[in-house]
């Protein structure tokens, strides 16, 4: 099957069928599974046989959603959990234990940041923070006791890029685990397997659903690392509920054309900032614009610039809190990855409690605006933040 394009994968992927023939996969709304005999029940949790045993090891729409996004990731196996940061937390602290350390980019995702800085170092684990933009700095960071290297690129929200193939081969030459949330580029912009990452997790909440309808997480990568994992999640139990996984799985049979128009939105939004909009802004960044910092970079490791854009308004926190609320049509929300295009500013919202410098630190201005591009027509969107910047000057 896997010499088939990715496109077909995602929609034709599905070795566990049931006997009734149906076309589209049904949803497996049951808790448990029932075994044919004493001796069956025996050899499968003896793990001597493969099968559903229980909805909280795993369920036929699950495995499917895991299936799909192996072939798409090029990953051995995976895990469905309940949300992108189950995902995550699993991912550190199945393998993470008491004197353990880890290395980690600073712009991650507000609540890894908050697993990485409170809720680990309560079991012993300790962090050294590094710079995205500084690869030098990561190298020193790395102790005899390091056990993983932790990066999420591009970072949410500042757009901060790390070289994938720089971290794979510093972690194959200190023998350590590179564990990379792929959450903003997708698997069709980015394969972080392709460079070395052992884990790669994904919050299925954002493209993979793809219009805000559910929360649940992916985590994929090495056979015998998803292995430790499993058994972590197994008995800590973080499971995707059978609905949701069905409904992932089903959205990713449209995630490539989906996400084919995000991209074209997000460039022809973030060229039309560029080339007419300077007046009202400090800058605009989007990977696959040629002013973008690390432009040679994101054309080496990314397939696309994926479908996130920002820009940072003059006037700091003021002038951003007026431009959403100028906003007539995009929506103020706090998810992204959705048809619906959505403007967040989180310098007032999601890092608001970060002191000036360390927003700075992870590229978030008082004036950046994050727009998540939907699916929209370009047109429409365009006009709608013509409007609000006009305004809100
Ligand atoms: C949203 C997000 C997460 C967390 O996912 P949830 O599904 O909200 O738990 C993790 N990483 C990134 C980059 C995200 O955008």
């Amino acid at each position: 099957m896997s010499d088939l394009h990715k496109e077909t994968l995602a929609i034709r992927a599905q070795s566990e069928r049931s006997s009734n023939r149906e076309h589209a996969v049904p949803v497996y709304m049951t808790s448990s599974f029932m075994f044919e005999d004493a001796e069956q029940a025996r050899a499968m949790f003896a793990d001597e046989i493969k099968g559903n045993i229980y909805t909280r090891f795993s369920n036929p729409n699950s495995n499917e959603f895991v299936e799909k996004m192996c072939l798409l990731e090029g990953a051995e196996d995976g895990i469905a959990t309940a949300s992108g940061m189950a995902g995550v937390f699993v991912s550190l602290a199945g393998i993470l234990k008491q004197g353990d350390h880890l290395v980690a980019s600073r712009a991650v995702f507000g609540s890894t940041h908050q697993v990485i800085t409170m809720l680990l170092p309560r079991w012993g684990i300790t962090y050294t923070y590094v710079d995205p933009a500084d690869p030098d700095s990561w190298e020193k960071a790395i102790r005899p006791e390091t056990k993983m290297i932790f990066a999420e690129t591009p970072s949410n929200p500042g757009l901060d890029m790390i070289d994938l193939e720089f971290l794979g081969k510093l972690s194959k030459k200190h023998n350590i685990l590179l564990n990379i949330d792929n959450c903003f580029a997708t698997p069709y912009a980015q394969l972080p397997i392709k460079y070395g990452a052992d884990i790669v997790s994904h919050s299925a909440t954002k493209y993979i659903d793809g219009q805000g309808r559910a929360i649940g997480g992916i985590i994929v990568g090495r056979a015998d690392v998803i292995k430790e994992l499993r058994f972590f999640a197994r008995h800590s139990g973080p499971a995707l509920s059978p609905f949701n996984a069905w409904l992932f799985s089903k959205s990713l049979e449209t995630l490539a054309i989906r996400m084919e128009k995000h991209v074209s939105n997000a460039f022809k939004l973030a060229t039309w900032l560029e080339d007419t909009q300077m007046k009202h802004l400090e800058s605009v960044k989007y990977p696959w614009l040629k002013s973008y910092p690390q432009y040679e970079l994101a054309q080496k490791q990314m397939s696309s610039g994926g479908g996130m854009v920002c820009f940072t308004v003059k006037g700091g926190l003021e002038r951003g809190q007026r431009f959403l609320n100028n906003l007539t049509m995009c929506s103020l929300t706090a998810n992204l990855g959705d048809s619906r295009t959505i403007a967040t500013h989180p310098a007032s919202t999601t890092h608001s409690k970060l002191s000036k410098e360390d927003r700075l630190a992870v590229s978030i201005t008082d004036g950046l605006i994050r727009i998540s591009v939907g699916l929209e027509h370009i047109d429409d969107i365009i006009a709608d933040i013509k409007q609000a910047l006009e305004t809100s000057a």
